[in-house]
């Protein structure tokens, strides 16, 4: 393509609504477009990458056996009522209703269509195993939008579902899953990391996520680097600290004044202990399935600790979006709380929730459920009981390892992809059943695996960029190489850099050839903006067939022939693409 006759508008600017790298680079390369809040559009360059994910990802999932469909975007909302997420999924579900006030929603995911599928479909054992998958561009209206394609409220999915007779040949499937998206995100270039998950609104038992490793990411995670030990903070398990005492050693509970001591970091400092001899409150009130307020809940976590707010609605067994912090006002009024100084004992008409660890620590400091008072030697089992004791807190960096008790390390990364093992739950849940051997009804077996195609665009991004822009891996390049043409009114030059440009299309390679009448700076910064990976520089040289010749990702220049030059450039795209990473191919 001649970038005289490209569609191609990039930006010097810096746009005043991206923070994170991949945003700014998308945005300033002219990748991608606005147009309200969370929604995008791609331009010529970026659906180039966009196809090019999208064709590793087909490569990958048809090798394991998957079978490609399209389902519509638009879903009937009795689907959803059946499986009961129409109220699960909350106001993250675009829905919307038509002229004769039918209710619909537009896609977020599509187990209940897929499923759907499956019980009209599949009738016996001889069907199964089955793989389909579609990419898809899917609807979230998401409470906060942000960083362009990692958070949008549009954008393109690939999902795949797996039915199988039994739970062995889920795991099977699952296995083959996993491997097709070990192969997608390294051949996409990212540097991931497989976690264990929780399985969130979508359900279902096991569950794990792939991390592409950013410190910008949403995800955080923990690992251990002496066992393999890696979840999402939202799942790992974190350990009890060891028990400070006995019941012998309770000592009488006893009302202190505190004023003003209304975060633990106060209490502790004004009574000069440390926070793992407090204990912390946070306050909740649930809502029902028509949206009244159902109940008040009081979650207790060690002073020390956080609240895993997962943990909590797991234990509550709600959806996220029916849980919020309570007005301390109207709870006060209700349950005997107050605000800043509640504590468990003498608290009533609410749920107590307490972390599993505030049953072995003994006479500690928790509010007093009376303004500017705590109370001292509170214990689990004398002073106060819960109605649910689990573990509640997040693990956090050099806790010990919930497998092996080494010390854990946190990071962050964006989640480009999960895979869930769903066992029945929307086989049973909608009738989605098949006969085996003998004759007998049986669920079919459900496993579910999505990967956001464009959020892993910018997370490749994230990982590849510099401070001229971006650096793409071949793999996903728009096009593999540009040859900038210094002086376009120099004839040698100008013969020399369409005579490169022919070869190299002849080769296959996809080119691009600078040939605006714009100076050479301009030419050399949207070359590295753009990030394409090999550049050939025709110039001054260009009388003696001489030119030169640079990677994106090193600051090495080399003068070549330009046969040289054409044969380097074909060398390096098929050493780094398998041959395969071409468009058309
Ligand atoms: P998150 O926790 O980031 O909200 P999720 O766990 O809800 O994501 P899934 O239901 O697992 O997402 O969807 C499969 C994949 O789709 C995710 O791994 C992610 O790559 C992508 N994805 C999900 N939500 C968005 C979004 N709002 N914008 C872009 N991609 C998304
Ligand atoms: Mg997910």
């Amino acid at each position: 393509m001649r970038l005289s006759e490209m569609h191609l508008k990039t930006l010097r600017e810096v746009p005043s609504e991206a923070e994170l790298p991949s945003h700014i680079l998308l945005l300033r390369t002219g990748m991608i477009r606005k147009l309200v809040s969370g929604v995008y559009g791609f331009m010529n360059m970026g659906y180039r990458s966009v196809r090019k994910i999208e064709k590793i990802i087909r490569e990958e999932m048809d090798a394991k056996g998957g079978q490609e469909i399209l389902m519509s975007a638009i879903q009937p909302a009795e689907l959803w009522e059946e499986s009961g997420r129409w109220y699960a999924y909350g106001p993250e579900l675009w829905r919307l209703k038509d002229r004769n006030g039918r209710e619909f929603c537009l896609g977020p995911t599509h187990e209940e269509i897929f499923t759907d599928i499956a019980r009209a479909d599949i009738t016996s054992h001889r069907q199964l195993p089955v793989n389909l998958y579609q990419i898809q561009t899917k609807y979230r209206d998401e409470a906060r939008p942000r960083f362009g394609l990692m958070r949008s409220r549009e954008f393109i999915m690939k999902d795949a579902y797996s039915f199988d007779k039994d739970e062995e040949g889920l795991n099977a499937s699952y296995r083959k899953m996993f491997k097709a998206y070990e192969n997608i995100f390294t051949r996409c270039g990212l540097k991931f990391r497989p976690v264990e998950a929780d399985s969130g609104a979508i359900g279902g038992s096991n569950s794990h996520e792939f991390t592409a490793i950013s410190e910008v990411g949403e995800s955080e995670i923990a690992y251990c680097e002496k066992c393999n030990m890696a979840a999402t903070l939202e799942r790992a398990g974190a350990v009890d600290s060891p028990p400070t005492g006995n019941e012998e050693d309770f000592l009488p509970m006893e009302d202190i004044i505190t004023p003003g001591t209304k975060t633990i970091e106060d209490v502790a400092e004004y009574l000069g202990i440390t926070p793992d001899k407090t204990m912390k409150a946070l306050l909740f009130v649930t809502y029902d399935e028509d949206g009244r307020e159902d109940k008040y809940v009081a979650a207790f976590v060690r002073g020390d600790r956080e609240l895993n707010m997962t943990k909590l609605i797991n234990a509550l067994g709600i959806p996220e979006h029916a849980i919020e912090f309570a007005d301390e006002k109207k709870m006060a009024e209700i349950t005997g709380s107050v605000g800043g100084f509640t504590g468990p004992v003498g608290l009533h008409d609410c749920l107590i929730v307490c972390d599993s660890e505030l049953t072995g620590q003994v006479n500690l400091v928790a509010g007093a459920n009376k303004e500017n008072y705590h109370r001292k030697n509170v214990n689990y089992g004398r002073d106060y009981k819960a109605d649910i004791v689990v573990d509640l807190k997040t693990l956090k960096e050099g806790d010990p390892c919930p497998e092996c008790g080494n010390p854990v390390k946190v990071a962050r990364g964006i989640e480009v992809g999960q895979v869930f093992k769903l066992g029945t739950k929307y086989s049973e849940a909608m009738g989605a059943n098949y006969k085996d051997e003998n004759q007998l009804e049986k669920p079919i077996y459900m496993g579910c695996y999505g990967i956001g195609v464009t959020r892993t665009l910018a997370a490749v991004v994230e990982q590849h960029h510099d401070k001229d822009g971006i650096i793409w891996p071949m793999s996903i390049a728009p096009y593999h190489c540009i040859i900038t043409l210094v002086n376009s009114k120099d004839e040698a030059q100008c013969s020399l850099a369409e005579q490169i440009y022919e070869s190299l299309l002849n080769l296959g390679v996809e080119v691009l050839l600078d040939d605006r009448k714009e100076r050479p700076g301009v030419k050399f910064k949207d070359a590295d903006l753009l990030g394409i990976p090999i550049r050939i520089t025709v110039g001054k040289l260009a009388a003696d067939r001489q030119v030169e010749y640079k990677l994106r990702r090193d600051d090495i220049k080399t003068v070549l022939s330009a046969e040289e030059a054409i044969a380097g450039a074909a060398q390096l795209v098929n050493e780094e693409s398998d041959g395969r990473c071409f468009l058309t191919a």
